[in-house]
């Protein structure tokens, strides 16, 4: 990709925000686009989307166009499995032992802490279109009290319910997306899942990552899952378990 010019990283005056992998059809390598900034994001954000470059060119053997197109739950494993599977090999950007290390503790806490977010964001979609007479009054109200529902403990906001009240204002999927939050918990699960098999036995994840990205949009999403030897399911044992295992991985740092 580096040699055909597949790569567009820097920030530079007049270019757009965001970051992507984007596939292209004819040649099968994908072109990454982003906005690197010196910071940490840099590094997530790069091999994030060289998850998805990976999975790009794993299903572009694939016959038809259409095969290629696969549901964003799978999508997102492949990208942040690729965050979680890199985190060895970090020292390649961090060369200072004491930055490495909260880069990788910040890494995992953002993989336990998204799942409140998504929680929240989630259940407010539902309440706002099952009242859709709301006023802003009430709208605020339920946001509150969902804010309070999955909040955790530790953090005090007191003076900070003027601001807090409109936190939902930040998450464009509502405006943009509705409904289309809830994946990204889906898929994180199945990357903690994989990261889970990959520190029991690297070589046999890489394997798993593998055949199930090749599948591209083939079979369904819990047939794909099947095929990376991560489970398709959400109760709370299993996600107790998942995060147990995240939590073990961080004290070890
Ligand atoms: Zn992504």
């Amino acid at each position: 990709m580096q040699r055909m010019g597949h790569f567009d990283l820097e920030s530079r005056k007049g270019k757009a925000p965001g970051g992507y992998n984007c596939p292209l059809a004819e040649s099968g390598a994908p072109f990454i686009f982003m906005n690197a900034a010196g910071q940490m994001d840099d590094v997530t954000t790069m091999v994030h989307e060289g998850g998805h470059a990976v999975h790009s060119f794993l299903a572009h053997n694939l016959p038809l166009s259409g095969f290629k197109e696969y549901p964003m739950e799978i999508a997102e494993v492949a990208s942040m499995a690729m965050e979680l599977f890199t985190m060895d090999h970090w020292d390649v950007f961090f060369s200072n032992e004491d930055e490495l290390k909260r880069a990788k503790i910040h890494q995992l806490e953002r993989a336990i802490t998204i799942f409140p977010w998504i929680a929240t964001i989630d259940k407010f979609q539902h309440w706002v279109y099952e009242n859709p007479q709301h006023n802003e009054e009430e709208r605020a109200a339920a946001w509150m009290n969902l804010l309070d529902e999955f909040k955790i403990e530790a953090l005090d906001t007191s003076g900070l319910e003027p601001y807090r009240q409109y936190g939902w204002q930040r998450q464009l999927h509502l405006f943009e997306v509705p409904f289309y939050y809830i994946e990204y918990g889906i898929a994180q699960l199945g990357a903690i899942g994989l990261w889970m098999q990959y520190k029991q036995n690297p070589a046999q994840a890489i394997d798993s990552y593998i055949k199930a990205l090749s599948l591209g949009g083939t079979r369904t999403l819990p047939e794909l899952y099947e095929a990376a030897g991560i489970r398709f399911d959400f109760s709370p044992e299993y996600i107790r378990g998942l995060i147990t295992f995240v939590k073990e991985e961080m004290e070890k740092f």
